[in-house]
């Protein structure tokens, strides 16, 4: 049995500055930002929500948007068209349900068009504080390939974690297995060799990372 809480305190030694990496001053800027990241990095969904926010920045402003013009907004951050008419909606339902806030809890948001279950673990653990554990491909990849679960699906995932971690450590574990994915246990080719957290790794012992430089 893995001792989960050494692997995060060596995790948390490695990555002491490890937080959402997107750009958001409310709840609602980073409910967009997180529809706009998926299948898009962090920094480009930065330097269109940088630029979009100084314009519009409330549900009321994107309610009040064409489809189109939220296009020409976001068009570099892929799949643009879903995003667009995912952001109008649930900034229509925002403004006429909710009063314009962002609602803070799971059951509400993960209703919201564009918003599942990672992009609802994302806002709440992050502006609101609610421990929740978002599990995104980093997550799903780095917490299968140590061996703190064995999981098919991010959904099994979200769950196997929920009850391996402790909750009040919740919602940084999120940000500390993204870290360690993408600057270490990179999905193509993780750098075993250089990884800290090596002697808990299951795909290390298992001497899948010699397969892979075969
Ligand atoms: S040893 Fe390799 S597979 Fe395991 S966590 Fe480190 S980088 Fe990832």
């Amino acid at each position: 049995m893995k001792d989960v809480n050494e692997i995060l305190d060596k995790l948390e030694e490695l990555y002491p500055d490890a937080k959402c990496e997107l750009d958001y001053t409310t709840p609602f800027e980073l409910l967009i930002a997180t529809i706009l990241s998926a299948q898009c990095t962090d920094i480009r969904v930065n330097i269109v929500t940088g630029k979009m926010f100084k314009k519009y920045n409330t549900p009321y402003d994107f309610n009040k948007l064409s489809v189109d013009e939220i296009i020409k907004e976001i068009k570099t951050c892929g799949l643009y068209k879903s995003k667009a008419e995912k952001i109008k909606l649930t900034s229509k339902i925002i403004c006429e349900e909710y009063d314009g806030q962002v609602p803070n809890t799971f059951e509400e948001l993960v209703k919201l068009p564009g918003v599942g279950r990672k992009t609802a673990g994302v806002v709440l653990s992050n502006a609101f504080n609610v421990p929740a554990i978002a599990v995104d491909t980093h997550v799903f990849r780095v917490a299968n390939r140590i061996g703190i679960v064995h999981t098919t699906t991010p959904e099994k995932t979200e769950f196997a974690l929920m009850n391996t971690i402790p909750k009040q450590r919740w919602s940084h574990s999120h940000h500390l297995l993204i870290f360690h994915g993408r600057r270490i246990c990179k999905a193509r080719k993780p750098e075993c060799g250089d990884c800290h957290i090596k002697s808990y790794c299951d795909y290390y012992k298992e001497g899948n990372d010699n397969l892979e430089k075969k």
